[in-house]
């Protein structure tokens, strides 16, 4: 081979490399800013198990969650108390504003500008330290992703290091994990954190409810909604809405037509008193129950209370129990006499109290399941 054709042989093994096995990771883009060898970094307030948390796996938003989590808040002290610059930016923000950790309270905006000499100084000995060795520090605080001077870097795809992003010039965006948000990884605590999916989606169209304790399994396959509404979603960060105002009448609110903190909050309350998701969102299920002229289609239409105990009889000796969700459940629903703002196809805690007096009644055992001996004492208790 000439010197030129062995040239080209070899930047053609070179591609073949890099077709295969992706960048190697020498290869990757060039940081945000020019990170110092030695970073000093944060100190973590627990000593430091050898295990490190595994990475965390890209968890989008997936509910509407505007509360600072307790390990948002505590990274975000951190920095300001261990670099001295960067405050005013925040954690929560509006669910208006598309697919944001922020939305969940899981993602911080650290103020630290580019053209401020000692503030890109703090920013990058942060971003070293964070993403040094594969990220073990990264791994420890749960951080998902970093984006900082148009450039984004993260965990689950940490072998194609920094990657080309916009914006962001003026502040760190770190976005948590929800082991990372809720201040349960091996950093805070001294303990490798368990698996934590977050909040899930059930039906679709439906955001995730909320729940403080990690999910330790991944989300269930979606199942359709047994009421749509002609009404679309209204989120926290939403203004100057006719809908809203006439939800807020029902849910006992000041009239005000805005998803504010305080609607938010009756909004959750209306929804756990009526066994809907928890999703703190103005849902196409939380319209059929708040407005039930609004409902589009009733997957349980036509259903009587003595339809719907037939239709119980009919199933043997299969069961429903907590926490399931469906059409199957709106039927149970239906049969306990439960009111229509209630027929939602959750069996949460509404349901199984209802199935539980049904039980002491008729000197069952109070498991909350629902099954033949239960069928057989509510048509007895009905017909
Ligand atoms: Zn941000």
């Amino acid at each position: 081979m000439n010197r030129v054709s062995r040239r080209a042989a070899t930047v053609l093994a070179a591609l073949v490399v890099v077709i295969a096995f992706g960048l190697p990771a020498g290869a990757a883009g060039s940081p945000p800013v020019t990170l110092p060898k030695d970073p000093d970094g944060l100190e973590s307030p627990v000593t430091l198990p050898s295990a490190v948390d595994p990475p965390a796996r890209y968890i989008p938003q997936s509910a509407c969650w505007p509360t600072d989590k307790a390990g948002s808040v505590k990274l975000r002290d951190l920095l300001r108390t261990t670099y001295k610059v960067g405050g005013g930016g925040g954690i929560s923000r509006s669910c208006k504003e598309g697919v944001s950790e922020h939305s969940d309270g899981r993602a911080i905006d650290w103020m630290v500008d580019v053209k401020v000499v000692k503030e890109k100084a703090a920013a990058a000995d942060f971003i070293a330290w964070a993403t040094a060795d594969d990220g073990r520090n990264a791994r420890r605080l749960g951080i998902m992703y970093i984006i900082y001077n148009k450039k984004i870097w993260s965990i689950y795809r940490v072998k194609d290091g920094w990657r080309t992003s916009s914006g962001h010039t003026d502040h760190v965006h770190i976005s948590l994990s929800w082991a990372g948000a809720r201040g349960n990884t091996s950093f805070w605590t001294g303990k490798v954190a368990g698996e934590d999916y977050g909040p899930c989606a059930v039906f679709h169209k439906l955001r995730g409810a909320l729940r403080d304790a990690p999910r330790t399994t991944p989300c269930p396959a979606l199942v359709p909604l047994v009421k749509t509404s002609a009404r679309g979603d209204r989120v926290f960060g939403d203004k100057g809405s006719s809908t809203v105002k006439a939800a807020q009448k029902v849910l006992g609110v000041k009239q005000t037509g805005n998803v504010d903190t305080t609607t938010w909050k009756a909004i959750l309350a209306y929804q756990k008193d009526n066994e809907l998701r928890q999703t703190g969102v103005l849902d196409q299920a939380t319209w059929a129950s708040i407005q039930p002229s609004s409902v589009k289609t009733d997957a349980v239409s036509g259903y009587t209370r003595a339809k719907a105990i037939d239709w119980g009889l009919d199933r043997g000796s299969a069961t429903l129990k907590p926490v399931t969700f469906g059409k199957d459940v709106a039927i149970l629903q239906i049969a306990l006499g439960m009111p229509a703002r209630q027929q939602n196809g959750v069996f949460a805690d509404v349901t199984e109290a209802k199935v539980k007096k049904l039980q002491a009644d008729h000197d069952l055992k109070q498991d909350g399941i629902m099954g033949a001996a239960e069928w057989k004492a509510l048509a007895a208790d009905v017909g």
